[in-house]
């Protein structure tokens, strides 16, 4: 017990030390400092945290913070906090909504949590907590994330793990005897890592693969699709936002595959019928250029759309043209059926079937009218640019084309007819 306090508080105070350290580039984010131990036998996750939330994402002096709903909440604290509700979300019933009432005239507040529960590993999501293996992803809730899935965080999560784990993050992560520090490199909607005892690991040109006994043969053909993918990508799109390395979980579970940042966790279910099925490792990397923006906005087709069209060509050139065809069959397939991929005036989140489907055909009918030059420096603009909206992506299209084609584009996009 006493170990676990001193290595507690020695790892607190660097993540202090970074958060201070850091002041300056947290400004504009909402910052956290957390700690979390579990308890492997039962699926315990016990958290401290406090968040540093700016004014900035503050609205009626309010913020609205998702947690998982069966989490018993010890307290809720802060000096500026003037009230603090909760309620089951009828978004997201398994989750509750925090309300955070503050009092005026502060430009940031500083919130602590101390929370603790078990966590659902039979909802499908493929979250884990056991003596072998931790994986905590946004479908748990474990960790408090803004309820309008567009206010990213940064910040630092102590883990307090013995050094038989290894611990695989967005970021970095710095190791001591009984905890691993986790220090985000970028901001994000959300706080996922994997932790292991397992030592199942293979790397090439800085593309590591990560993976559970029952993928031994495919994370070696992963981790060759996913270094070549990384150097193409660099290559294309790398010049301000360059991504070094990069680290792919993958593991036979259920739940959806995900990316943020230099981290990548894949569910091998996802991953079969190679080699065009290889498309996804490419798809979650070329995130690491897609910006975020509001995940549930009309436009998010965005970045989906584009990574899968970039993945695609990645695979294109890596496993030749049946496929990208096999990929473009699967995307007609989905498509079939779907009426538009982005109209202004409707506000609600595109499907699947449109992000993934609909959408990079659409991009594809542009290539066919501007010319595969134009139209790669048109993805090249977009990748390397902040856009979220479609608005702004049209105006980029007008930039590098002119405003008919612009206009033509908005037109393609609000019907699902794909013939010219
Ligand atoms: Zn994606």
């Amino acid at each position: 017990m006493d170990a676990m306090n001193n290595a507690y508080l020695g790892a607190n105070a660097i993540a202090i030390a970074l958060a201070l350290a850091s002041g300056v580039l947290y400004a504009q984010e909402p910052a956290y400092v957390t700690d979390v131990s579990f308890n492997h036998a039962t699926s315990q996750v016990d958290v401290e945290l406090s968040l540093t939330i700016p004014k900035a994402v503050v609205e009626n002096n309010q913020v609205t913070l998702f947690l998982n709903g069966s989490f018993d909440v010890a307290s809720v604290e802060g000096e500026t906090l003037a009230g603090h509700s909760s309620e089951a979300s009828a978004q997201i019933p398994p989750w509750n909504e925090h309300v955070l009432e503050f009092e005026s005239g502060y430009d940031t507040h500083r919130v602590s949590f101390s929370y603790s529960g078990e966590l659902n590993v039979d909802d499908g999501h493929g979250n884990e907590v056991s003596d072998e293996r931790i994986h905590l992803t946004i479908d748990s809730a474990w960790h408090p994330i803004f309820a309008n899935f567009a206010t990213p965080m940064q910040g630092t999560v102590t883990i307090q793990l013995d050094d038989s784990w290894r611990v695989y993050a967005p970021g970095s992560t710095t190791r001591a005897e009984n905890w691993v520090l986790l220090e985000s490199a970028s901001p994000q909607l959300d706080v996922a890592f994997f932790a292991t005892r397992n030592d199942n690991a293979v790397e090439e040109n800085g593309f590591t693969v990560i993976y559970d006994d029952a993928n031994t043969q495919l994370a070696t053909e992963l981790s060759s699709v996913g270094a070549t993918c990384l150097a193409s990508l660099n290559e294309k799109f790398g010049q301000n936002r360059p991504l070094d390395s990069a680290s792919l979980v993958l593991l036979q579970r259920q739940g959806p595959s995900f990316a943020r940042a230099n981290f990548l966790s894949i569910n091998s279910n996802n991953v079969q019928r190679p080699p065009f099925g290889y498309q996804l490792v490419c798809h979650e990397l070329a995130h690491n250029w897609t910006a975020i923006g509001n995940v549930m906005s009309h436009d998010y087709w965005i970045p989906e759309s584009f990574a899968e069209l970039v993945g695609a060509r990645e695979i294109q050139s890596q496993f030749g043209d049946d496929a990208f065809q096999s990929l473009k069959q699967s995307w007609q397939e989905r498509a079939d059926g779907t009426e538009f991929v982005w109209r202004e005036n409707v506000h609600q989140r595109a499907s699947h079937r449109v992000n993934y489907g609909l959408g990079p055909l659409k991009l594809l009918q542009l290539e066919n009218r501007v010319g595969a030059q134009t139209f790669d420096q048109f993805i090249a603009d977009y990748m390397t640019s902040d856009i979220t909206e479609t608005i702004d992506l049209l105006d980029l299209l007008t930039s590098l084309t002119n405003s008919e084609t612009a206009a033509w584009f908005e037109d393609q996009l609000a019907t699902g007819e794909l013939n010219e």
